[in-house]
């Protein structure tokens, strides 16, 4: 075990100065259920810990005008749970409820979740084998790249990584237009989600848009005309809890049954959060007919570029889609 330093400032201010103060492999660690899974397995390598978890006021959930706050400490259950969040935006409580398992939501904060890196096994390395990953350390290949590759992107990737981006959560997010606030050496500032997230191309080893020292204090989901109608549909290899093998977050505004607005992202298929800009753009005026709905979904899944053993993600990618969109709807007539 590599030694590191281990800090709980009080506030904000004193969390981004100490992690300036503490200079190179300062690390922000919240719930702590990736980032010691990552040390141990010696992917991660922090000098110094700067723990989150005593700032107080940082886990507050409320509503503010036409915007839900979410403190970035909030536990993922705390979301989840909200009966705001669980009438109005159940794609957001979905995508948490579908994440992880209950004691691991309880720990997990809604910050963290965020920044949780790739589950890709070449970059995890469990039992400090020999593979290649760009990721894990730059420059020195990629084995998913020809190799066991059934749970990879097919989407967004480049010749340097084909690694899914995990988050159900973020998922959501960007179907919601949501945007995060950070906390940095130069003051504050707010980014869409979405933005958050890097593509591999060539520096798949630089995954987030966070300059260093950067902390997430909150992130904001704009209420939408989409009220109830909707979902998070996750499909994955078990029920009980896994990482998507695809999903899709839809939010849909219609009038009767003619779509007039549709959001869809999707997960468990791409290097990044994904939004299906196609599908959307497709959908809109149309009668959401169980055929429009699948020729969406494969709108959604026009770009992606199969592996040796995940090819199956096109298809699947498609249907999930399509099976969210008539969830949606039909929680618009009930
Ligand atoms: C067995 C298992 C199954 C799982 N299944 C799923 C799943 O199906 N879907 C899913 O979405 N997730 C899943 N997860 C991942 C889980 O949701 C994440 O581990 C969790 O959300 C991370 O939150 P945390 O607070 O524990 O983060 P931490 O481990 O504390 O931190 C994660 C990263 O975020 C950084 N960080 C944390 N908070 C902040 C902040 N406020 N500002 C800046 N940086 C910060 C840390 O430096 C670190 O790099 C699973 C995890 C496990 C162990």
């Amino acid at each position: 075990m590599q030694p590191f330093t281990y800090m709980r400032p009080a506030t904000t201010a004193e969390a981004v100065s100490a992690f300036a103060g503490a200079g190179e492999g300062a690390r922000y660690i919240a719930g702590g259920t990736t980032l010691y899974d990552l040390m141990k397995l010696k992917v991660e390598r922090p000098r110094h810990l700067i723990d989150v978890t005593a700032i107080a006021g940082m886990d507050a959930v409320a509503t503010e005008g036409e915007v839900m706050r979410f403190g970035a400490l909030a536990p993922m259950s705390a979301v989840a749970a909200d009966p705001v969040v669980a009438a109005e935006y159940p794609v957001l409580s979905e995508a948490l409820l579908k994440a992880a398992s209950q004691n691991l939501r309880n720990m997990a904060t809604i910050g963290g979740n965020l920044l949780q890196r790739t589950r890709c096994l070449y970059f995890r390395n469990p039992g400090g084998a020999t593979f290649a990953c760009n990721k894990r350390q730059p420059g020195s290949g990629c084995s998913a790249i020809g190799g066991l590759d059934r749970g990879q992107a097919v989407l967004g990737i480049s010749e340097a990584c084909t690694a899914v981006s995990p988050g159900d959560w973020p998922v959501a997010l960007t179907a919601m237009d949501a945007v995060v606030e950070i906390l940095g050496p130069g003051g504050t500032r707010t980014l869409p989600v979405v933005e958050l997230y890097r593509l591999p191309g060539a520096t798949p080893h630089l995954e987030f848009t966070l300059d260093t020292g950067e902390i997430i204090t909150a992130i904001m989901v704009p209420k939408t005309p989409a009220g109830t109608a909707s979902t998070y549909h996750k499909i994955r290899d078990r029920e009980s809890y896994a990482f998507a093998l695809a999903s899709a977050a839809v939010a849909l505004e219609l009038e009767g049954d003619r779509v007039t607005r549709a959001r869809i992202a999707l997960g468990g298929v791409a290097t990044r959060p994904w939004r299906a800009v196609a599908a959307e753009t497709e959908l809109a005026g149309t009668r959401l007919t169980p055929e429009a709905a699948l020729a969406a979904g494969h709108a959604a899944m026009r770009d992606a570029t199969p592996g040796r053993h995940n090819a199956f993600k096109i298809e699947l990618g498609a249907r999930t889609v399509a099976d969210a969109l008539l969830i949606a709807a039909e929680r618009s007539r009930a």
